[in-house]
């Protein structure tokens, strides 16, 4: 899989993607990455990035040109890349829009700076992608996190695709607590269940666990989940549990 950024902070990328399961995963070439300085499609002496805004206010605005002909760069390499805009305005990123991206070819991301980019840019944008309701200075955070997000569905990429699956939100449950070594460490025990070698009673143990949190945590999340034989299970050994505790 290919993924470019486009930004005028490319060296950001150098610390954060030279560590870790990303820097593994572009090491062994399952993920192409580039950081694209924007700055390089600049035509005036001063690199010029940004401007004014017209009808005045307060900020600066990154200028559409040195954003278009990046993008235009890429197109121009072969496979048109997905191109994303880093943007609070846009739909909010999650496990489920990391998974759908992860299956394509090549992906592009915008990262705005000031009060944003040039709203013609939005003629080559696929999609307006937010990491929240909240606002940061740039997108190269979000770029991070979403690329984060994404790579760690590209096969490969994770050594064991079971820990990926595990996970959070995959199963649109949060994921269960983990433990391990030592066994008590001041007086904290670790659950008899894990400690049990019954494979089924430690699935079921996990599994009221990861709804006991999604309860608790994210309602939300929980009305939406689409119940298993292993989560009636855990249910009904999770009433019996409280009924014993209320008793
Ligand atoms: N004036 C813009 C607005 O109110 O929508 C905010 C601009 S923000 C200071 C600068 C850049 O940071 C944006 O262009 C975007 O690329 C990035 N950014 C900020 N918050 C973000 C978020 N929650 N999700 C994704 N990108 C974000």
């Amino acid at each position: 899989m290919r993924i470019d950024v486009l930004t005028i902070f490319p060296r950001l990328f150098e610390t954060v993607f030279s560590w870790g399961v990303i820097s593994r995963a572009i090491e062994r070439e399952i993920i192409f990455f580039r950081a694209i300085d924007i700055r390089d499609f600049t035509e005036d002496r001063h690199r010029t990035t940004d401007d004014y805004p017209f009808g005045g206010g307060s900020g600066l605005v990154m200028k559409a040109e040195p954003i278009l002909k990046a993008v235009e760069s890429l197109s121009d390499e072969g496979t048109k890349p997905y191109v994303i805009y880093a943007s609070p305005q846009g739909k909010a990123f999650d496990n489920n829009k990391a998974q759908e991206l992860s299956r394509l070819e090549s992906i592009a991301f915008i990262c705005g700076r000031y009060e944003g980019i040039d709203e013609r840019v939005m003629n080559v944008v696929d999609e307006e992608l937010s990491v929240g309701d909240f606002v940061l200075s740039g997108g190269e955070v979000p770029a991070m996190l979403m690329i984060e997000a994404i790579s760690r569905f590209v096969p490969g990429v994770v050594g064991d695709m079971e820990s990926v699956i595990n996970d959070s939100f995959f199963s649109e449950l949060l994921d269960h607590p983990h433990y391990t070594r030592p066994r008590e460490l001041n007086g904290m025990k670790v659950p008899d269940e894990l400690l049990s070698g019954n494979h089924e009673m430690i699935e079921i143990y996990r599994r009221i666990e990861s709804l006991k949190r999604t309860m608790e945590r994210r309602p939300d999340v929980f009305l939406k989940h689409d119940f298993d034989l292993t989560d009636k299970k855990a249910l009904l050994a999770l009433f019996k549990e409280l009924k014993r505790d209320a008793e």
